[in-house]
């Protein structure tokens, strides 16, 4: 029996006119994604898109696993796609679903039929349907409000459609048909969710991390480039730059007063951020901050931060608890990467009593102690580029 994918497509079908768009854009990112497991073709019909194998020996589980992932997918399932013929439905619905009507003890039939020509309307079909399979499976009941088990009849332009239970998806929008930021990831706890959670909004991910050498080690670009593998599993194929960012920290540490040092460090990462992102034509900023997190996340930290940017800044765990951070890196299996124990370039010069109600004219003031424009320049001109694939 030839299997296939019904896709649900969740957001999308609220897009009216940029439908076809975000449509074009969720069968590309899925045709991406299931290249290693074969050959599909994607028909988009009404809010459906079936994804049917051409080779006979797709793997559909690995295909299941692999779309689970795949943002702008509300919900899915496997289906047998058979011939119109309701002899042949009805047969073959209960040889492609004998494990689950044999396992529910109540079900009940849902039909849909846009063939009008079809000789059954829809009730006729769940009621035939139903009739069939109790008298093939003379354990179950009919519950028509909560079935264990929900038998789906679609009577397409092609063919028929059979699928049991629906597989949830992983939600939001396509990546990219939001256009495309640029993450600042260090090798934290919070940065990968946040793009994590960005891509998931359809945004296509470009990466930024500072690299303080001889302060933070290989092993410390190592682990980032392992957080972006992961977060590319969702996101799709991510580029990073790898900012040298040195001199522009020993400078601060020699030049400014220390209890501002961090809101300095990263009004400089913002600048350097900001320039990449014009480069890479990426319209915002993303980052891991949370309110109140440590000083340089305070409301007053965030806005001295903030008077340097000329793009929005995403801040998608503004509101969260450590916490809900931690069961999300947990879910995208982040988690047990960031907690590896290596410096970050944050954590190279951490001011002892760092200001936590800083003026923007006292930053401002310190700023002035050295030419930082030309090191900001040089940093973004002297980013290595590494390009990081999926797993
Ligand atoms: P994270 O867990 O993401 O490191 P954090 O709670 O440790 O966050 P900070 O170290 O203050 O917070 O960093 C705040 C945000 O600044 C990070 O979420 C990240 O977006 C950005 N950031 C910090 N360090 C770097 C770095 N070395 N390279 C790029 N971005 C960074
Ligand atoms: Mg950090």
């Amino acid at each position: 029996m030839k299997e296939v994918l019904l896709i649900k497509n969740g957001e999308l079908a609220l897009k009216g006119l940029n439908r076809r768009t975000f449509e074009d854009m969720l069968i590309k990112n899925m045709k991406w994604r299931l290249k290693s497991v074969g050959r599909f073709t994607f028909t988009p019909s009404q809010s459906t898109i079936v994804a049917s194998p051409e080779d006979e020996n797709a793997d559909l589980g690995e295909a299941v696993e692999k779309i689970k992932k795949v943002f702008g997918i509300a919900a899915f399932s496997r289906a047998a796609a058979v011939e119109k013929d309701f002899q042949t439905v009805l047969r073959s619905a209960a040889e492609y679903l004998e494990d689950n009507l044999l396992s529910a003890r109540t079900f009940k039939v849902e039909a849909k039929r846009s063939d009008k020509r079809f000789p059954l309307n829809s009730p006729e079909i769940c009621r035939e349907t139903g009739g069939y399979l109790l008298g093939k499976f003379p354990h179950l009941t009919v519950d028509v409000h909560n079935p264990d088990l929900t038998v789906n009849i679609e009577i397409r332009d092609t063919c028929a459609y059979i699928h049991g239970k629906q597989i949830k998806g992983a939600g939001g929008m396509p990546t990219g048909s939001s256009g495309k930021a640029c993450l600042l990831i260090s090798g934290g706890i919070d940065s990968p969710v946040a793009g994590y959670m960005m891509a998931k909004r359809g945004l296509e991910l470009t990466a930024v991390h500072f690299a303080s050498p001889p302060y933070t080690s290989e092993r410390a670009e190592q682990k980032v480039h392992q957080l972006l593998e992961k977060v590319a599993v969702y996101s799709g194929r991510t580029g990073l730059w790898v900012v040298p960012f040195t001199d522009i920290q020993e400078k601060i540490k020699d030049e400014c007063p220390e209890d501002i040092f961090t809101v300095i460090m990263r009004r400089m990462m913002m600048r350097v951020a900001q320039i990449i992102a014009v480069r890479e034509n990426a319209g915002a900023l993303i980052t891991g901050e949370s309110v109140g997190q440590v000083a340089s996340q305070t409301m007053h930290a965030i806005a001295c931060t903030d008077a340097v940017c000329g793009i929005p800044v995403f801040r998608p765990l503004i509101g969260m608890d450590k916490d809900e951070v931690i069961a999300v890196s947990r879910k995208i299996d982040t988690f047990d990467i960031s907690i590896l124990p290596y410096e970050d370039c944050c954590t190279v010069f951490t001011p002892r009593h760092p200001r936590t109600r800083p003026t923007l004219d006292y930053v401002l003031n310190a700023e002035k102690a050295f030419d930082w424009e030309p090191m900001v320049a040089a940093a973004a001109e002297n980013a290595r580029f590494v390009l990081i694939k999926s797993l």
